[in-house]
């Protein structure tokens, strides 16, 4: 490809980017600022014009759906099969490779899951309440940051960690596996990484090899890497000053979203000061979201600490992002399956459209809802929920294909609630097994080639409870309708029931995905769903820091979208066989800010106006301060006619009795004109309540019952006693 024709199309900033000279070179950018297109064109104009040689170019990333990503564009630009292009791990397990065959070794055993071995290890520790997948979450931390046994139990305290067994307990658990590895001659994936830095290390003469084929580096999403994938490039570079290798990073620090798995997002936020001869380019218009979006997005960061800066759109104006409330997470997909369905029209294929939520355990319900709907989708991340092992392997414990559903579905459920699932007695049907010593704990279901980071925080151990429980839950559905359901039944019911469609790269489709595994990619239409407190952020992210980090992955969820953006969340969900009451997300009050500054005015002008105008949205929404009401371009309810003033008083006077009981100033709860729009409007339903500017879902939440029980209470003391 002609080199010029590479720069069409492109800012002057992505140019500089494309063709700087400079190296090592750091791209920095917000979200949908065309970081990974600059990155794609670079190596394919240093290619085309003969700065690089395609057989020395490594284009590496974190994830296998980046990789893929990357990939797509690099074939796009004509270069993919001529230039190397991965994850860490799987250039690492190519170059051990190499290696062990240059060196006569018989190459290691793969331990695909850590969690086998550890249930065995802490087999003698009867009664405890230890999770083999959190045992095993602690250790994959320790070797994404280098840690060895020894050192643990010092950096476990300096990184606050809070370990499923004291630290010092941790560290020998930790020796004994890394001992017991050893011994069978197995590496786990963390190895790859750490092997071959230790290949790279001691044998020079290969360490050389390696730096002549790969002389140029690109890396996106740099604010992922983590200390052993650093040390691994830093192998590969060369040692410094006189590295000849030349590298290029890209990345976000707003989208550093695995920093509990053990990434350092300070090696992008510091590359400049690490790297003395860095040259920084930093761009700052967004390509891919309408400035609706973009609002959106800008409250949802900016209110975090520390990072304000937002992205100018370079598409046109587009809807108002909408926000949406069900009475139940069924209702919620439900819903979402109808919008789906009426968005899909001649020109907008069904993978123009995407579901995204916070666990993958919250996509079944969207499973089932597009199966009923005969809406074709593709689950994108932990896998489809019939293929993922742990249900899988539920499914065959259930017991032969003719037995009865009940019992074994009532084993399963005793399972679930027992405290214990490595050493509890329902162990004998099986279920604790394949769970705790059979399966992929330590990835994220699909992760066979060990390249992907786990999919969930927390330990994968909650949302796989959490998955399980969903089966439980489909099976009493299948005997709400088949009393007499058989084991067979059931398997042939959910078959039906969650058709999901072939992965087929050229399949039509909707994506279902978890927000980590939409990180990098894009859509038109990108429903939000299940954006309450508990799940956003989620609830085990407890320390400042964890939350940030929920933060900034509802960032990466919102950047996604391109034209529309659906926000949505459910007044009940059913977690298993709980019925439980929810609470909207505490950010959905920066959401509702940013969409009541756009109804109020134009679309953001410019960066300063655009944050005092939101600042002001969200202390009006707030209740603490003053103004006249925004007007709001979609359907009010405002009553004609004034204030009714006795209403008026009568809401006062509530206000009153809420702020005592609150601890705090009326106003807080609600500014008078608020109160004074509700006194016209006189809402009869929560959906009309809703429409009353100044009344987001949260307070809507808090006070809505009572409110609309005084304006109830009025209307019938108006209307007097009946004849
Ligand atoms: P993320 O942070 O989400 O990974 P990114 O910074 O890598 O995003 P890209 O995916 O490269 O951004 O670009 C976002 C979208 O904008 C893509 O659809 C891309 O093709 C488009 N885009 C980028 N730059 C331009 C441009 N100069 N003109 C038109 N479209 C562009
Ligand atoms: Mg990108």
């Amino acid at each position: 490809m002609d080199p010029a024709t590479l720069l069409d199309g492109l800012t002057e900033r992505q140019e500089e980017a494309v063709t700087s000279t400079g190296a090592p070179l750091c791209i920095l950018a917000g979200a949908g600022s065309g970081k990974t297109r600059v990155l794609t064109r670079r190596i394919a104009y240093r290619c085309a014009g003969g700065s690089a040689e395609p057989r020395h170019v490594l284009a590496l990333t974190f994830t296998r759906k980046a990789a893929a990503e990357l990939g797509r564009r690099l074939e796009a630009l004509g270069v993919r099969d001529r230039v190397a292009a991965g994850t860490f791990h799987s250039l690492a397990y190519a170059q051990l490779r190499q290696w062990w065959a240059d060196n006569g070794r018989r190459p290691p055993t793969l331990l695909e899951r850590k969690a086998g071995m550890l249930a065995r290890l802490t087999g003698g520790a009867g009664g405890t309440r230890l999770q083999p997948a959190d045992l095993a979450a602690e250790i994959e931390w320790a070797k994404a940051r280098m840690v060895a046994p020894d050192d643990y139990v010092e950096a476990a305290d300096r990184a606050d960690r809070q370990p499923p067994l004291p630290p010092s307990a941790m560290a020998s658990l930790y020796r004994r596996y890394e001992d017991e590895k050893r011994r069978r001659g197995q590496l786990d994936f963390d190895d790859l990484l750490l092997d071959c830095v230790s290949a790279l290390t001691q044998d020079r003469a290969f360490a050389a090899a390696q730096r002549w084929r790969y002389r140029h580096l690109f890396v996106d999403e740099f604010q992922d890497v983590n200390p052993a994938q650093a040390a691994l490039l830093a192998c590969w570079r060369g040692p410094s000053p006189d590295t000849s290798t030349d590298l290029c990073v890209v990345g976000d620090p707003n989208q550093a979203i695995y920093s509990w798995n053990g990434a350092d997002p300070t090696q992008l936020q510091q590359f400049s000061r690490r790297e003395p001869g860095a040259t920084v380019v930093v761009l700052d218009d967004n390509f891919r979201s309408t400035p609706q979006i973009l609002a959106v997005a800008g409250a949802v960061i900016s209110s975090g600490p520390g990072s304000g800066n937002l992205l100018r759109a370079r598409r046109p104006e587009g809807p108002l992002p909408w926000m949406r409330s069900f009475d139940t997470d069924g209702a919620e997909a439900r819903g979402i399956a109808r919008v789906l369905r009426d968005r899909h029209r001649p020109g907008a294929p069904w993978s123009d459209l995407a579901v995204l939520t916070r666990t993958n355990a919250q996509l079944v319900a969207f499973e089932r809802a597009l199966g009923a709907a005969g809406i074709p989708f593709r689950v994108r991340g932990g896998g489809a929920f019939l293929s993922r092992p742990e249900v899988k392997a539920a499914l065959a414990a259930l017991g032969q294909p003719l037995a009865p559903l009940t019992t074994g579905l009532l084993d399963m459920a005793a399972t679930l609630r027992g405290p214990v699932r490595a050493s509890a007695p329902a162990a004998a049907v099986g279920l604790d097994l394949d769970l705790g010593l059979e399966l992929d704990f330590d990835g994220d279901g699909d992760n066979e080639d060990g390249d992907e980071p786990a999919a969930e925080p927390d330990g994968p151990a909650a949302e796989r409870l959490a998955v399980l429980e969903e089966l439980v839950r489909l099976g009493r559905d299948y005997l709400a309708l088949e009393a007499d359901g058989t084991v067979a039944g059931f398997v042939a019911w959910l078959g039906a029931t969650l058709r999901s469609e072939p992965p087929r790269a050229s399949l039509d489709a909707v994506e279902l995905a978890t927000f980590h595994s939409a990180k990098g990619l894009e859509w038109p239409v990108v429903f939000l769903a299940g954006l309450e407190r508990g799940l956003v952020p989620i609830s085990f992210a407890k320390s400042d820091d964890a939350r940030d980090e929920e933060r900034r992955l509802l960032y990466v969820a919102v950047t996604r979208a391109e034209r529309e953006l659906h926000c949505s969340w459910a007044r009940e969900r059913t977690v298993g066989t709980r019925v439980m009451k929810r609470q909207p997300s505490p950010w959905l009050e920066e959401i509702e800010a940013a969409r009541a500054a756009l109804a109020a005015g134009a679309a953001p002008a410019g960066p300063t106006e655009w944050r005092s105008r939101l600042a002001k949205e969200r202390a009006r929404l707030r209740g603490a301060r003053g103004g006249a009401p925004a007007t709001r371009s979609r359907g009010q309810v405002l009553a004609g006619g004034d204030a009714d003033p006795e209403l008026l008083a009568a809401l006062k006077s509530w206000r009153t009795g809420a702020a005592k009981a609150g601890g705090v100033p009326a106003f807080v709860v609600f500014h008078d004109v608020t109160l004074a729009t509700l006194a016209q409007a006189r809402p009869a339903t929560r959906e009309e309540l809703l429409t009353v500017p100044g009344l987001g879902p949260v307070k809507a939440e808090r006070y809505g019952p009572a409110l609309l029980e005084v304006v109830a209470t009025h209307a019938r003391s108006r209307a007097g006693p009946g004849p």
